[in-house]
């Protein structure tokens, strides 16, 4: 073959590649089999290896191609994501159409029901018909970057061929059902805790940092909802999603078009007859105007449009009766009243026991021993007493007390001034040690398999390991002569698993920060945060001095202090306290911590890796007494745990340049903001004398540019800037500054295009 056919045979190969992915997974009528499929795909991957220059972002190659990353970036959802209003009735719902009858006078119109599906919100954005981003809804405005992880998602297209030039569509990320079931299967079989249900297993598995592991994950998706899309509109919703569905999205698999509220009624009590049997979980009925032309009439709500309604189920619940109350002790000393209940299948699985959360939540509900009770499990939580059934009282039911004891070790427990928990007051307590130890060894921390319950809790009991950090003074004697027998089985030896086990100990002091991190078991500081905490240091020391931690403390303190200034108008606080945020805010985006909000001006906006309560967290223990001889013992153990490896960012065109946005420029500016850091580039809120370039759109004030110029920053038009990210040179960035000439301005073809860009404001 030429190379011209070469080329034409791998566009060829991709677009039956994802005819076919898309026949199997959003059509589910496939039209060749498994071993005809790899053929098709081993032949691309063969072409692709031959020429790598032909590798594009959107080849079925790359569906799984991002390396691990340590956090993601945020964006901004332009409109924002919002959520929905909900009803519990259909009295709540009959006022709904009330409200749109006075709101609407002399219009007609049908309402869509569909499933509410109970994952977690997603938006595409295809830029000229390629997956460019995928985002999470964050908070509704901002959002985080979860592109590589996306694309691991089969039933996403990562191109629509004749898509508008953009084009953002939004629904929902769900984990099947099944593939919830074998997922959790997996977790327990690995000595890790399973997902409390599937959409928190869909909601982790999305903000997973490694896009290998998203593809191991049973995820899909449902799309429902528009985001901005240009030179196109629909008038109902109903012809939405059939163009959606024409472009290759998954769409509800299930919709009841219903000419008045009646016909609703009906629809959304079908629809809970069926609400098993879906692929996913659903937690209610959405109820849509379907005429889009009047949406606009009605408008939104900070948090919700006026146009649609949730109708929620009631939870799932089933009677069952108290048997006893137990008390745990956890790893932190809280004791945590435990419901044993007669057990009783629940949405899908038996249920047999119920945390009762603590002391005056059980007073308060008057929960008793002996009592009948309704047990609940809502879509999103794990199985909760609901309520107590009062007349099934025969009098033999008996008050809750918390004990004044722990139960393990039998010191004394209290409660703290302003906490509700209960705890046992010895730091020496077995329970305490056992559940740290436990924690320490566990798969996610240290990964000490030969440890676990049974040997925990012989080595805290027979008094060889106090602290974690004993094990790493323990000897092949003392370990071989421990004893993990018990009562009914008697003395049993580790004998021989010693050896193995101080080998497994060696290799844990090599782990990574992050593993060390979580295994400390600082409160607030779970996996996910462990990961994002590691990934911004070098090292054990270097978290331990509390450099960054304190930094993020400060910018979050200014920004309140901004915030204050700000609403009591006085200035010159306002102003000291922007600066300062704009010099630790640069500091910290050096350093990864922190990214820029694009559009925020003053107070420049900033999100930090580290949350504050992380934060909080990690300088409370690290300032602590026995932080500090935590630190000071590994260092004297020799242990030194250091942060994984970064995959070296991929130096981009415009590596190393800093760009602040202003103006108003041909696209949204995240979406340029996002271009520049896919080019490795940074993208800052204001100008400082960091800055390289300006880039100035239309409307631009003489001040912005005057100011830029005085601190040295070259002022470009979007256009030059476009000539770089293609490559192109970049104008010297010490170069005098100037305004944009006019030549640069947009050309008349630009402006029209801009004219004719229509934004639907849906979600
Ligand atoms: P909630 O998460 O309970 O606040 O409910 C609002 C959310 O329901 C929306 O933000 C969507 O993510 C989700 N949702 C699920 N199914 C649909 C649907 N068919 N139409 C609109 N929103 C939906
Ligand atoms: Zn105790």
């Amino acid at each position: 073959m030429t190379l011209n056919e070469e080329q034409k045979r791998l566009e060829f190969l991709r677009s039956e590649i994802n005819r076919h992915d898309r026949l199997y997974y959003v059509e589910a009528r496939p039209e060749i089999g498994d071993a005809d499929y790899d053929l098709l795909y081993r032949e691309m991957l063969a072409i692709e290896q031959a020429h790598p220059e032909w590798v594009t972002p959107d080849s079925p190659s790359q569906r799984v191609s991002g390396a691990p990353v340590s956090g993601f970036k945020q964006v901004r959802h332009d409109p924002p994501m919002r959520s929905l209003d909900k009803t519990h009735s259909k009295a709540e719902l009959g006022e709904f159409d009330a409200f749109l009858r006075k709101q609407l006078p002399g219009e007609v119109w049908d309402y869509v029901v569909e499933p509410k599906v109970d994952g977690v919100s997603l938006s595409l954005l295809y830029l000229d018909g390629v997956l460019t981003r995928a985002a999470t809804r964050g908070n509704g405005e901002i959002g985080d970057d979860i592109t590589q992880n996306m694309k691991t998602i089969k039933s996403i297209p990562l191109r629509v061929p004749d898509a508008p030039s953009v084009l953002e569509v939004r629904g929902e990320c769900y984990m099947t059902r099944n593939g919830f079931a074998e997922l959790n299967r997996r977790e327990e079989e690995a000595g890790r805790e399973p997902f409390a249900n599937p959409r928190n297993a869909a909601a982790g598995s999305m903000k997973q940092l490694d896009p290998a592991e998203v593809a191991r994950r049973p995820l899909d998706i449902v799309i429902y909802a528009s985001g901005a899309i240009s030179g196109m509109t629909f008038g109902t919703h109903t012809e939405m999603i059939r163009q959606f569905a024409k472009w290759g999205f998954k769409t509800p698999p299930w919709q009841r078009l219903c000419v008045d509220i009646g016909a609703v009624y009906a629809a959304i009590d079908e629809l809970e007859r069926m609400r098993h049997d879906f692929p996913f979980e659903i937690d209610g009925a959405v109820v849509k105007l379907n005429r889009r032309d009047l949406y606009g009439a009605l408008g939104m709500t900070a948090h919700a449009p006026r146009w649609a309604r949730a109708y929620k189920y009631a939870p799932e619940r089933a009677e069952t009766r108290i048997r006893a109350v137990t008390v745990q002790v956890g790893r932190s000393g809280v004791l945590t009243p435990v419901a044993e209940l007669d057990p009783v299948p629940l949405a899908g699985s038996v249920i047999s026991r119920a945390t009762l959360h603590n002391a005056e939540d059980v007073a308060r509900r008057d929960i008793r021993i002996g009592d009948h009770v309704w047990l609940v499990k809502a879509g999103d939580v794990i199985p909760a007493i609901d309520s107590v059934i009062t007349e099934k009282r025969d009098g033999s039911e008996q008050v809750f007390v918390m004990p004044d004891a722990c139960p393990e070790c039998g010191a004394p427990a209290v409660k703290l001034e302003g906490e509700v928990a209960t705890r046992c007051t010895n730091p020496a307590c077995p329970a305490q040690r056992i559940g740290r130890l436990i924690h320490f060894c566990s798969r996610n921390a240290l990964d000490i398999r030969a440890i676990g319950d049974k040997v925990a809790v012989a080595l805290v009991t027979q008094g060889f390991v106090e602290d974690p950090l004993d094990l790493f003074s323990l000897t092949k004697a003392q370990l071989e002569d421990l004893n993990i027998g018990d009562e009914k089985n008697g003395v049993r030896r580790f004998g021989k698993n010693a050896s193995s086990t101080l080998e497994t100990l060696e290799t844990a002091r090599g782990r990574t920060l992050e593993r060390w991190l979580f295994a400390i078991g600082i409160p607030n500081i779970g996996v996910t945060a462990s990961e994002q905490v590691a990934g911004v240091h070098r090292d054990l020391a270097h978290l331990a001095s509390l450099e960054v931690v304190d930094a993020v403390l400060r910018l979050y303190e200014l920004g309140e202090i901004a915030a204050s200034a700000k609403r009591e108008k006085r200035t010159e606080d306002f102003n000291r306290a922007c600066g300062e945020i704009g010099v630790i805010g640069a500091s910290l985006v050096e350093l990864g911590v922190a990214s820029v909000v694009p559009e925020t001006v003053l107070p420049p906006e900033y999100v930090c890796v580290i949350k504050p309560e992380m934060a909080k967290s990690l300088h409370a223990f690290f300032t602590s007494p026995y932080g500090k001889q935590f630190v000071e013992r590994l260092d004297a153990l020799g242990i030194h745990p250091k942060a994984k490896e970064k995959p070296k960012a991929a130096a981009g065109v415009l590596a190393g340049k800093t760009f602040v946005l202003t103006g108003s420029l041909s696209r949204p500016r995240p979406e340029i903001a996002e271009m520049i850091k896919n080019a490795g580039g940074i993208v800052q809120g204001s100008v400082s004398g960091k800055t390289n370039f300006l880039v100035a759109g239309e409307n631009v004030g003489a001040a912005k540019t005057q100011k830029a110029a005085a601190l040295g920053t070259k002022v470009i038009h979007e256009d030059e800037l476009m000539a770089m990210l293609q490559g192109g040179t970049a104008p010297a960035a010490s170069a005098p500054a100037e305004t944009p000439s006019p030549a640069a301005k947009p050309s008349r073809k630009k402006q029209k295009e801009e004219s004719i860009y229509t934004q639907e404001f849906l979600f």
